[in-house]
């Protein structure tokens, strides 16, 4: 940690851009006036959002939890020792366990720990806690580009090459994201492609991102909620229909084009204008700059790329909607090349990392399959235990939460950088298997939603408190620093899963150093997809831009495929995909159809940005976009309180009316909580492959609070 009044080179708490920034402590008092600025680094350039700026707030809060906190009888919270709350949880983990098995107890995880907790996390639930039930909340976010990447090229790294390289792009199709608001400094990447009138923005809202594109710097497409898939089909139609794919790639490269193309024939651009609502020449005229930019990439100019976000990833059908994406890419010839590409964004601050190391319900470290023998092998003799003292797959997150407190489920629940209670799908339903625990363990710094429903909470520390790693949009890994003290009586994870390890006498090593579990980490990943093995602190101290696979004996790899793709073969697959007729049918205005997503000012679900001041002050409740023309057949006029309701529940929000959105859909942020909640109305259909649940077409009816109370009353008196 450096000396007060001296800086400290680290990364922000929040989005997976992790911006450098310098943290510096004040020379007096523990954190009061901390300052941060931003630094110089590729991803964000020096500069911050307000995100960044601001988060300093977050260490010297007064609502920072500095003990343990035990539930009496009497239903109260109240500050006890941590020996005493370690020995009560291992006694209380032994006893369900005894009494309904291994797989009574589960973790659930968060994609903001860093790897280091990531990976102990993993390796606590299958050694300590000897359970199969650990997944994350990264299944909300990635899962599906995930399965998509790993399906296609056979890996999965958000983007396969340095966002530098967006830089010099003439044409940049970004389909599903606001980076305008959810990273802002990422947007100065997309200058290149604006500057050559190449933005093509994908969104059924006017986003500040799809705001970009004024001006003659690109074209904005506003489909249907639901309809991606079939705008895409639409778009590689194009591309086979006038001969524009890349032949010679594809012949080397690549396999499955001929189904693909034979699937591709019914998607002509009048059939997915009458789907998707986007003109048949808009459509045409997409396809034919993609393809100019993809020919000049080819011959060395600048080129062009394809980037997906959770907006079309967040549905039922988001690994094929995905792979869509990918299959246009690769019948551009775009993925692993040097001046095109392919690659997907992601959010949560350690989104990638998160994924990699064996949080996650059918992983192990490394990327490595759970169900591999080999693999199985490998971290077994890592960890020093037989290889069948390992457990085998386990429930993805949505199964995993609906499981707790059933007959035969889950009946003691750990939790780590997660707020379940607001960011899950269907919360309500979430809400009521977390009151119905036997024992629930949540380790955070503040008491989120979901900590105020524990059994015992344990207080953690923040990002500039503590050491650790974390892996960026890009596939780069980054040393975090502690830069300030943490306040006395808050311990870090690490501690207290060495601890309870013990307690439940784990066979193997749990350490409070992280450089300790990062280096067992690299070992765990050796000769694995996410491979760590040359890298410790040190390489990562010395400014190393270390980008995985990272081999011993190597340097990284900045830019994955350049010579082959990670299929045995070499090859990248395209896979035939079309919308199910339940995917379809969501373009049918039910009678609006409400899409979720984030705001510039907070993240995830709230539990910090919502406790720093400046943020809470600009965006201070949940605000539900609608557009005017619908705001007047329904009688809400601006600022009204409304109140939407789904098959799910119903959430209250100040009406908000804006062109910017389509009038079949409505928008709401889902950071906020309880009566505010946005996941009280989702929790419909999930991904066959990936699990991800559908956040972006709930059908959802809307009514002024006036109305609704009208009704009300007039129910009342029938
Ligand atoms: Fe950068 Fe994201 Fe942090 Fe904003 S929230 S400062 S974009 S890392």
């Amino acid at each position: 940690m450096e000396q007060a009044g001296t800086g400290q080179q680290t990364h922000c708490p929040y989005c997976a851009l992790q911006c450098a920034m310098t943290v510096t402590a004040s020379s007096h008092g523990r954190n009061d006036g901390v300052t941060i600025t931003g630094r110089e680094f590729p991803t964000n350039r020096g500069g911050l959002c307000r995100k960044g700026w601001s988060a300093a707030d977050l260490l010297s809060h007064p609502d920072r939890l500095t003990a343990p906190l035990v539930r009496g009888a009497d239903g109260v919270l109240r500050e006890a020792e941590w020996d005493a709350v370690l020995h009560l949880i291992a006694d209380r983990v032994r006893s369900i366990q005894a009494e309904s098995g291994r797989d009574s107890v589960a973790v659930f995880g968060g994609g903001g720990l860093t790897n280091e907790k990531a990976y102990t996390l993993g390796k606590f639930a299958r050694l300590a806690l000897r359970t199969s039930r650990i997944d994350y909340n990264g299944r909300f976010c990635m899962s599906s580009a995930a399965a998509a990447g790993n399906r296609a090229f056979g890996v999965d790294r958000g983007l396969p090459f340095p966002l530098e390289d967006l830089d010099a792009a003439s044409v940049v199709l970004l389909l599903g994201s606001n980076t305008a608001d959810t990273m802002p400094p990422f947007v100065q990447h997309l200058r290149g492609a604006q500057a050559a009138a190449g933005l093509i923005v994908v969104d059924p809202r006017r986003s500040a991102t799809a705001r970009l594109t004024d001006q003659g710097k690109g074209v904005h497409l506003q489909p249907t909620p639901g309809t991606d898939l079939a705008l895409l089909l639409g778009l590689a139609h194009v591309v086979v229909a006038e001969g524009l794919e890349d032949r010679r790639y594809l012949a080397a490269r690549t396999s499955g084009y001929d189904d693909v193309a034979r699937g591709l024939a019914r998607w002509w651009p009048e059939r997915v204008q009458g789907i998707t609502g986007v003109p048949a020449a808009a459509i045409r005229a997409t396809a034919r700059l993609l393809a100019q930019g993809a020919r000049s990439g080819a011959q060395g100019g600048p080129g062009a790329y394809i980037l997906t976000g959770r907006g079309i990833e967040q549905h039922a059908d988001g690994t094929d909607t995905t792979t869509a994406a990918i299959n246009l890419a690769l019948l551009l010839g775009l993925p692993g090349t040097l001046h095109s590409g392919f690659g997907t964004l992601t959010g949560q601050g350690n989104g990638q990392g998160g994924r990699e190391h064996g949080q996650k319900a059918d992983q192990l470290p490394g990327y490595r399959k759970i169900t591999d023998p080999a693999a199985r092998a490998h971290v077994a003799a890592v960890w020093g235990v037989p290889e069948d003292a390992i457990p085998g797959p386990g429930l993805p997150a949505v199964e995993l939460l609906a499981s707790l407190g059933r007959p035969g489920g889950t009946r003691c629940l750990f939790v780590h950088g997660a707020n379940i209670a607001v960011s899950a799908p269907n919360a309500s339903t979430v809400i009521d298997g977390l009151r119905s625990l036997d024992l629930l363990v949540v380790s955070d710094f503040f008491l989120s939603e979901t900590a105020a429903l524990a059994d015992i909470v344990l207080p953690v520390l923040q990002w500039a408190e503590e050491e650790g790693t974390v892996t960026n949009l890009e596939g780069r890994v980054l040393r975090r620093r502690a830069a300030v003290a943490p306040p006395p009586g808050a311990r870090s994870e690490l501690w207290l899963m060495q601890e309870l390890a013990r307690l439940l006498e784990a066979p193997s090593l749990f350490s409070d150093d992280p450089a300790t579990m990062f280096d067992e980490l690299a070992r765990a990943s050796a000769g694995g997809i996410a491979d760590y093995s040359g890298l410790d602190y040190s390489v990562l101290e010395g400014g190393a831009a270390a980008y995985w696979p990272y081999p011993a004996g190597s340097t990284g790899t900045p830019r994955l495929f350049l010579d082959a793709f990670t299929h045995p073969t070499g090859r990248a697959v395209l896979v035939p995909v079309a919308p199910r007729s339940a995917a379809l049918d969501a373009r049918v205005p039910a009678p609006l159809l409400l899409a979720t997503g984030r705001l510039l000012e907070h993240y995830q679900s709230g539990t910090q940005t919502r406790r720093v001041t400046e943020l809470l002050a600009a965006q201070p409740a949940a605000r539900l976009q609608l557009h005017p023309a619908t705001a007047q057949d329904l009688g809400i006029a601006q600022d009204d309180p409304v109140v939407v309701t789904s098959a799910h529940g119903e959430a209250r929000a100040l009406a908000d009316l804006t062109a910017d959105i389509r009038q079949d859909t409505v928008f709401l942020a889902f950071h906020y909580a309880e009566a505010e909640s946005a996941n009280r109305l989702t929790g419909g259909a999930t991904d066959p492959v990936s699990g991800m649940p559908e956040f972006k077409t709930t059908p959802v009816r809307v009514a002024s609070l006036s109305t609704r109370a009208f009704t009300d009353q007039l129910e009342a008196i029938a």
